[in-house]
């Protein structure tokens, strides 16, 4: 052990105290022993530093508040992630912060998961490249990161609770792969677990996820923190591999480990082989942020206007509509483009140290145009003369734009969406406009795919998905051409949600989610069950074009798997513009199921017109292997091998083969199965069940009144019991009225709410940090248990105690 020395002079108390948070933020000092207590704040997509230990989200110190992931994503771009990542370390440092919490990296598996705009992809191999350049962007400054939410943390519907029921190949090929991949090219000094379970298991206790796989296999050797609040049982957590327990839960849970260790249960040797790596990790980062360190706003603010322009995607485009001419009269269209929605909603909340609207931007260049806000943020209901006045102004132009997309109220942290519709107001006012002017570009601001009706009746659709603070001006040099757009989609826009393969199976029930999809998450499942889609993953147009030729693959593999494929792209167009290419592989003879193709590599080229580049892609050792259940391993599979590159995943532009030899594999024995030919229909349970290896287990029935217990959350106690339901309304009452003071779809409010109803007793005094023990706990789940007067006395001595 690196701190056997310093660890010999902690008290076991000490010891355990240094397990879990101090307050919100903060590790625990040991002041005798000169240890110090590091700062952690959240991310991703900027720095949110709360100087209190308050609950407001909105409270945080001004920052520059970047594009988040589900933007950054589709510029493909890692130098540019990495450059994000070196910002955010750099005003980390400033502020004297250790850890930034993020990336998130989990798989958009449902578009509906609301906290979708902070991830990057339905694909495991991009999302964990740029996971991994924003890591080490951000650690190039000596400042840690917690790599999130590990895993198989997919949708926030009961988030603390869920058991995401996942098939051990979808497991590692699709969920904990881009983990894999961050692990092992950017060795993260934290990764935080999740709240839900994954096969039945806590991710917080999970020896499998958080032993075995990531420390045994992939090397890591940082400290596993939890999910604020995500704690099951402390003592078992420290077993499976987890280190810090944030935030502070009042000392309750380091009595419980001081305890254990006590009767034997723990062993001490275990607790002070976490307490080495929490060490190394406090001692290490409070030395790193010691000197004084500021950063440029200006030069912040720049590269998130640059982030914004390089992710934009250019969905539609007919008869070259866009780019506009500065001189063209044009009607701009829509609140969103006064009151721009730049990033979404929920602990990653930034206070934006500056912000342009489009409108602002407009006006900041001299350029002409008259605007009417055609819908009202927030209100939702239809009014057609408005629409109707609206379309009638709108004849008088040649260029319209219409800046549609989602509300704060519609996408974020604590809640899924349950639709991919816009605001009702918006489509009334799209559909009334172009019903009477087709010369209209629709600007598309949303975290997560929405449905697009109205896709045949526009000419242009350009998607800036939420932008960052200086997205207004971003989006201005885009439609007016200063800028290329060269953005592609990191996932697939489906034309209805019925078509998602993981819709029947989402949310699950009260207890469970089966993701009986298994490896067919987005294009993977659209390809190759057939099932037409609105745009699909890595599509992306632009006011260029490209031509792609000369393929060149190697005729064998290096002994450790790995190839480098080459091809030249010629800018055609009149316009000099990045292209993204991208390189699939397929075995179109294996023995296993599998997808058509999986993205294996990619690159993004800047040509200027008229001229080629030679680009170079590589494979890395998983290129060509997938996950052997049989052999509990990542095996390559012996045979020949299809390379496509790709302008997008259904547009290839070269192929060809490669011929690899490997392991001869047997028969997956699911041929016949829902997987060997995977359909529109619904996943037959026989077939998931084969897949998965053993009979899925029944949902227990939830706990009726009389059974309540710490472990149940009010949203499935409030059915029957009346006295949940009342608390529950005050409780709304109480925030909105005096708390947050807000109205009842404040995004703030609705995040709170929601996690309130979602969170077990247990976890609510966990992550109380000391206001509600787990005495009081209990005394609530006597209350609505129907015992309310003991159940109060319960809560008052608990009260009294403190
Ligand atoms: C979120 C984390 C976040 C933490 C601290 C949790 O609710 O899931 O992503 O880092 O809060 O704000």
């Amino acid at each position: 052990m690196k701190y056997a020395e310093l660890i010999s002079k902690l008290t076991l108390e000490e010891k355990a105290s240094l397990c879990s948070g101090l307050d919100m933020w903060h590790t625990k000092p040991v002041d005798r022993l000169g240890i110090p207590s590091v700062m952690m704040t959240d991310g991703p997509h900027g720095l949110r530093k709360q100087e209190s230990s308050g609950a407001n989200v909105h409270e945080s110190v001004r920052s520059t508040c970047f594009p988040p992931s589900c933007t950054t994503a589709s510029s493909w771009d890692v130098d540019l992630v990495n450059r994000i990542g070196d910002a955010i370390g750099k005003e980390a440092l400033k502020e004297r912060v250790s850890i930034v919490l993020g990336p998130g990296t989990n798989i958009k598996r449902n578009p509906l998961c609301g906290r979708n705009f902070e991830y990057f992809s339905e694909d495991p191999y991009l999302a964990g490249k740029l996971a991994a350049s924003w890591i080490n962007g951000v650690q190039s400054n000596k400042v840690g990161v917690s790599l999130k939410h590990y895993c198989a943390n997919n949708q926030e519907t009961r988030r603390m609770t869920i058991s995401s029921v996942i098939d051990e190949r979808a497991l590692r090929e699709i969920y904990l792969r881009p983990f894999e991949i961050a692990v092992r090219e950017s060795y993260p000094a934290t990764l935080m677990c999740a709240y839900n379970r994954l096969n039945g298991v806590f991710c917080s206790e999970n020896s499998y996820t958080l032993t075995d796989i990531l420390r045994k296999e992939w090397g890591f050797e940082g400290i596993v923190m939890t999910d604020w609040g995500a704690v099951n049982k402390r003592v078992d957590g420290i077993k499976a591999g987890l280190e810090l327990e944030m935030p502070s839960s009042g000392g309750m849970n380091d009595k419980l480990i001081v305890a254990t260790v006590k009767t034997g249960e723990l062993d001490e040797s275990v607790l002070d082989a976490c307490v080495d790596r929490l060490l190394d990790l406090i001692m290490t980062s409070s030395e790193n942020i010691a000197g004084s360190a500021s950063y440029d706003v200006d030069a912040h603010d720049d590269l998130a206007r640059r982030a914004a322009e390089q992710s934009a995607v250019l969905l539609k485009n007919e008869d070259a509509f866009l780019p506009f001419d500065k001189g063209e009269k044009v009607l701009v269209i829509g609140q969103l483009a006064k009151k721009s929605r730049i990033q979404g909603a929920g602990s990653s909340h930034i206070n934006p140290n500056k912000h342009i609207s489009f409108l602002e931007a407009l006006d900041a260049c001299g350029i002409s145009y008259d605007y009417t806000d055609g819908y009202v943020i927030g209100k939702n209901k239809v009014n057609p003369s408005r629409s109707a006045k609206v379309a009638q102004m709108s004849k008088d132009y040649s260029r319209v734009i219409i800046y549609a997309g989602l509300t704060e109220d519609y996408e974020s942290e604590g809640y899924d969406r349950t639709h991919l519709n816009l605001p009702p107001t918006q489509l009334d006012v799209i559909d009334a406009v172009t019903a009477v002017n087709p010369n209209v570009a629709v600007v598309l601001a949303c975290g997560s795919p929405i449905a697009i009706p109205f896709k045949e009746r526009v000419k242009s659709i350009l998607l800036v998905y939420l932008t960052g603070q200086a997205g207004g001006m971003a989006v201005k040099n885009l439609i007016y051409g200063d800028v290329v757009p060269c953005g592609k989609l990191a996932e697939t826009f489906p034309l209805s949600l019925t078509d998602v393969p993981s819709a029947p199976y989402f949310p699950g029930d009260h207890h469970q989610v089966q993701y009986r999809e298994s490896v067919y998450v987005g294009y993977r499942y659209y390809q190759k069950a057939g099932v037409e889609v609105a745009y699909p993953f890595g599509y992306g147009l632009s006011y260029t074009t490209f031509d792609y030729s000369e393929l060149q693959i190697p005729s064998q593999i290096t002994a450790d798997y790995r190839a480098k494929v080459s091809f030249t792209v010629t800018n055609s167009g009149k316009r000099d513009g990045a292209e993204i290419s991208q390189v699939y592989v397929g075995k179109k003879d294996s023995k296993v199921f599998r997808p058509i193709m999986e993205l294996k590599g990619f690159a993004k080229t800047f040509i200027k017109a008229g001229q080629s580049k030679r680009v170079e892609v590589d494979l890395d050792d998983k290129a060509f292997s997938c996950y052997s259940t049989e052999l509990s391993n990542w095996v390559v599979e012996d045979g020949e091998y299809q390379i496509y590159v790709a302008a997008s995943s259904v547009d290839i532009k070269l192929s060809g083969t490669l011929t690899v030899g490997g392991t001869v594999l047997s028969d997956d024995g699911l041929k016949g199965t829902w997987y060997a030919r995977p359909t529109a229909d619904q996943v037959p349970q026989q077939d998931f069940e084969k897949l998965y290896g053993a009979p899925m287990q029944q949902s227990p029935p939830m706990h009726k009144k009389g059974e309540f217990t710490v472990d149940d959350c009010m949203m499935d106690m409030a059915p029957t019991s009346g006295t949940v339901r009342m608390f529950l309304r005050l409780v709304s009452f109480g925030m909105r009225r005096f708390a947050m003071r807000c109205k009842k779809d404040d995004p703030g409010f609705l995040m709170m709410y929601y996690t309130i109803q979602a969170t077990p007793l247990k976890n609510m005094a966990f992550s109380s940090q000391g206001m509600l023990s787990m005495g009081m706990a209990e005394g609530l789940a006597v209350m609505f248990n129907g015992k309310f007067f003991k159940g109060l006395g319960m809560l008052l001595k608990g009260l009294k105690k403190k």
